[in-house]
């Protein structure tokens, strides 16, 4: 490979990633830029030639973020980008729900997720079985799932949501009763919110909870307010609603992208994965973000070898499918979704 193009690879790497801070503390150094950079160019050289788009979620490594991806965002923006897109191949750097999600807004392509399987606490905390068990509990319920729920429990239910849309979609649902799944601190947030708007509904959750998110307390408040009463504390509603209560700003990850940038507050912490704050320090270089970020191990399975392995036609990491039955009806309640959203 090219010394100077190399050379000029870790510089541009460097530019980017040389004031972020590293999930070990320390800012990537023009050291380790030089390490990732001959990955980081086959990549781009690669993803050209092969007619292919890196989509990634915030969550993942800045490496993959600022390196490679095309498209950088959260579940609702990668989504809708994924439905547009007209490469042939999609890579989804993020986890398993994510890019399956892909693969349902855009067939036709060949979508791939470099760890092949990345779980999420959420998609796994409830089964297609039981979902069909609460329908007949509930039949005249609506049922919306968080999209960070499979296919197969995407199939049985009426609408999909993501945190970006939420609020807006249940508050003017027709249903009276609706079942929530499957995230059970967002769906006490729902509730929380649908009262302070004065908006009758019963809203019933069922599932579990995300495991990064759940670990916020508002002990976790109490001492960045004792050591840091300037800091703005903005959370993710997948957070106990305690903890979304007490913070200055609950919302998306985008919406909190968007919260910091425009608010005049200096310093922030911010109760959600440590891979936004990466984003966060990038966007805002005079603003600090103090080290309250938690790891989501399964979005840092994602890595710059395996993207390369995938443009390589490494058979080792196997497209992405979904049922063709299953497809159908899951990609209903994702349309319904768009639609929902756009009102
Ligand atoms: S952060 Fe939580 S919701 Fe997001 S992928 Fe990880 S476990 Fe799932």
């Amino acid at each position: 490979m090219n010394k100077d193009l190399l050379e000029q690879e870790a510089k541009r790497l460097y530019k980017v990633l040389g004031q972020i801070t590293r999930l070990d503390g320390q800012k990537y150094s023009l050291d380790y830029c030089k390490k990732i950079a001959p990955l980081t160019s086959q990549i781009n050289t690669l993803k050209k030639q092969k007619n292919a788009l890196i989509l990634t979620h915030y969550y993942c490594s800045p490496e993959i973020i600022f390196g490679v991806s095309d498209e950088v965002g959260d579940s609702y923006g990668l989504s809708k980008k994924a439905a547009q897109a007209r490469q042939d191949i999609l890579i989804f750097c993020g986890v398993s729900f994510m890019a399956q999600t892909a693969k349902l807004v855009n067939p036709a392509k060949k979508v791939f997720l470099p760890p092949t399987y990345a779980g999420c606490s959420l998609a796994q905390s409830i089964t297609a079985k039981e979902v069909e068990e609460l329908k007949k509990e509930y039949p005249k319920a609506q049922f919306v799932c968080y999209i960070n729920s499979t296919a197969e429990v995407k199939a049985l239910c009426d609408v999909c949501v993501t945190s970006a849309n939420v609020f807006d979609i249940v508050a003017n649902s027709k249903h009276e009763q609706i079942v929530f799944l499957p995230d059970i601190f967002m769906a006490q947030n729902i509730d929380a919110f649908l009262q302070s708007k004065g908006i009758k509904k019963q809203i019933i959750a069922a599932g579990g909870t995300c495991c990064v998110h759940d670990k916020y307390t508002l002990k976790d408040i109490e001492i960045v307010k004792q050591k840091y009463p300037q800091a703005k504390i903005i959370c993710h509603p997948e957070c106990r609603k305690e903890v979304c209560q007490a913070s200055d700003f609950c919302g998306s990850t985008s919406a909190m992208l968007k919260y910091v940038k425009e608010t005049s507050a200096e310093v922030f912490a911010v109760l959600s994965e440590r891979g936004i704050i990466a984003v966060l320090e990038q966007e805002n270089p005079t603003k600090t973000f103090l080290p309250t970020g938690r790891v989501c191990a399964q979005m840092k399975l994602n890595k710059l070898e395996d993207i390369l392995e995938i443009l390589k036609d490494n058979k080792d990491i196997p497209e992405v499918k979904v049922d063709d039955k299953v497809a159908v009806s899951a990609l209903k309640s994702i349309n319904a979704m768009f639609k929902g959203a756009q009102k």
